[in-house]
């Protein structure tokens, strides 16, 4: 199959894999921070390809798992109410909150449905104009800008009983903290999906005050061996520069309508990450002008301050700084059909990557 079969050629990837172990001498951290490369990662057993001065460690990259207990808890008093219909991506139904989750509540009566699109969720509000229908926006740049078109889209139609709950996040900001707190990494993986929307320039500030290189990379093997490559090099030579591997997807300038779409909805405020706290400027609000839209003003309710569950390292998961074999629940207490924490309910979170793919290793 064109543009699939040619990125998992065992040839290419053999020879990636020897040119990495040439130039390779010294001892290299490398961080991805999108879920879809830590699925590709572990899914392709690219960390049993590379030598053992190279360590791939995974950061705040998947939405589910950086999201706050608290957002969960604002949907499920959502979802008790009568006249509310919850619309949401599905890996977040299983998400625990505090006391319960949205799959629990649902099978308890609430109505909570999973959507592909916001713009599915607003179908279903014009199907139920007696019901308020909230969408839970998560997600980095690469959702924010279909929750954006929805919200537009929902004015310029008059959905007035639609609303999103906003926990849409930007990378860079996470990316420059984990430096800040002291994690020490010698380069970035960039994500690929995120970089479609953004374009490249966004992480040169993070090379350049931090002497970090980036490379944007694409999720197939001779993708990720090549990021690596890439980011080795640089390393090796005392370079620290932004590179795009995903050439074929990701342009410099990025989506400019996409781009246009999001920044007409939201703007920047200080939001809390799992692990990294919060943030300053790295989430999304929307703007006021759409306020009507906004369920955290059309819908405020007080939500008491989560406790995260016992035991659970997500936090630490999440900065790199521990894999989730070192969780004393990894397997045992904590599993994908039965998970504590969000590392392991999300498709792309590293628990579960290590659960599917390197449990047994
Ligand atoms: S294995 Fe489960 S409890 Fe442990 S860090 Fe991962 S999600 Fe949390």
């Amino acid at each position: 199959m064109k543009y699939i079969t040619e990125f998992r050629d065992k040839s290419i990837v053999r020879s990636l894999v020897n040119e990495i172990k040439k130039v390779s001498k010294k001892e290299i951290v490398l961080m991805e921070v999108c879920g879809g490369h830590t699925m590709a990662i572990h899914n392709f057993g690219i960390p049993s390809l590379l030598p053992e001065n190279i360590k791939l460690v995974s950061g705040p990259g998947c939405p589910v798992c950086v999201s706050s207990r608290k957002f969960v808890d604002t949907a499920v008093i959502y979802s008790s109410y009568k006249d509310v219909i919850i619309t949401t991506f599905g890996d977040l139904i299983r998400v625990p909150g505090s006391k319960t989750s949205l799959e629990k509540e649902k099978a308890n009566g609430a109505d909570v449905r999973i959507v592909y699109s916001p713009l599915t969720a607003i179908e279903i509000a014009k199907q139920n104009p007696d019901k308020k229908v909230i969408f839970l926006g998560i997600g980095f740049e690469t959702t924010s800008p279909t929750s954006a078109v929805a919200l537009i889209n929902a004015c310029k139609e008059k959905v007035n009983n639609f609303s999103i709950l906003s926990s849409h996040k930007i990378m860079p900001p996470a990316m420059a903290a984990l430096i800040d707190e002291g994690v020490k990494i010698n380069g970035y993986i960039c994500p690929g999906h995120v970089s479609v929307i953004t374009g490249s320039s966004i992480y040169q500030p993070i090379a350049e005050k931090y002497n970090l290189g980036c490379v944007i990379t694409g999720f197939e093997p001779v993708d990720i061996l090549q990021g690596i490559l890439m980011l080795v090099k640089q390393f090796e030579e005392g370079k620290a520069k932004v590179e795009n591997q995903y050439k074929r997807v990701v342009k410099p300038e990025g989506n400019l309508i996409a781009q246009h779409s999001m920044n007409e909805v939201f703007e920047l405020r200080d939001d809390w990450w799992r692990g990294l706290g919060v943030i300053p400027m790295s989430g999304f609000k929307i703007r006021e002008k759409y306020c009507m839209h906004d369920a955290e003003i059309t819908l405020a309710v007080d939500v008491p301050e989560p406790q995260e569950p016992k035991g659970c390292i997500c936090g630490e998961i999440l900065k790199g700084l521990k894999n989730p074999k070192q969780c004393k629940l990894f397997g045992t207490a904590c599993t994908p059909s039965d998970p504590i924490g969000a590392c392991m309910v999300s498709s792309e979170g590293a628990c579960q990557a290590f659960y599917k793919y390197d449990r047994f290793k």
